[in-house]
């Protein structure tokens, strides 16, 4: 039966007009959601029901958001999107540090929600499958990774990166689809904690980066940048 082959989609959102809305808009688009309107009520859920997709308001009126995501990085890898009403940059930056996959800021429209969702669940079944990339390559669209040769293509040609360059590609696309906050990029690529020149050092080397890809702003581009946040190679 087609059921049994649906996502299980866990959303926790305490405003009950919103709950409805994005729940219909699942189930329409022909996933399995599940609601639960606190955080602790969430825990439960998640402990006993597993789903393959957590969409996590951080505004709960038990505990923070915040909280869940601490709860279900203990064991599971389960994708979460938070869905945050707040401006607060500090609130996603901690969030994505904490786990979150990715985040959505309220408000937002049906098709943006949906996309995320599809992509946050295709990564995770890249990454769920052993031997994530086959010949320890990667490949998006025109662009090939060969982790082993160290080496960059586009549209078949070589592309030269500095070794910097090329730690920050390879990490981005062993990560590809997630939003990696500035913190995690610096502390991957030179250790110890994002200071003012150390983000700055990172950005200058992602402007190269993105102009060796060809990257546009405005276009549909390798790279995304979320402004004092973060990037993500998009899958
Ligand atoms: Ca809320």
């Amino acid at each position: 039966m087609m059921i049994q082959n649906k996502y299980k989609i866990l959303l926790v959102e305490d405003e009950a007009n919103i709950r409805g809305l994005v729940s219909t808009l699942l189930e329409t688009a022909g996933y399995r959601a599940i609601s639960a309107e606190s955080c602790e009520m969430a825990k439960t859920i998640f402990a006993s029901y597993m789903p393959d997709l957590v969409i996590l308001d951080l505004g709960l009126p038990d505990m923070d958001g915040m909280e869940l995501i601490e709860f279900a990085r203990q064991d599971a890898l389960t994708p979460i999107i938070v869905l945050s009403a707040r401006m607060d940059e500090k609130d996603k930056i901690a969030a994505l540090d904490a786990g979150a996959n990715d985040y959505i800021t309220k408000p937002f429209s049906s098709g943006e929600l949906l996309a995320r969702v599809r992509v946050a669940l295709r990564d995770h079944r890249f990454s769920a499958e052993e031997g994530r990339y086959p010949g320890g390559k990667f490949s998006t669209k025109e662009l090939v990774i060969d982790y082993d040769a160290r080496q960059i293509f586009l549209k078949g040609e070589e592309v030269r990166f500095t070794p910097t360059e090329y730690n920050i590609m390879a990490l981005l696309s062993e990560n590809c689809g997630k939003m990696m906050t500035y913190a995690a990029i610096v502390k991957a690529i030179w250790g110890g904690a994002a200071q003012e020149g150390s983000i700055k050092k990172l950005q200058v080397n992602m402007a190269n980066i993105r102009k060796k890809l060809g990257d546009k702003p405005g276009g549909a581009n390798y790279i995304a940048n979320e402004l004092g946040v973060g990037y993500r190679l998009n899958a």
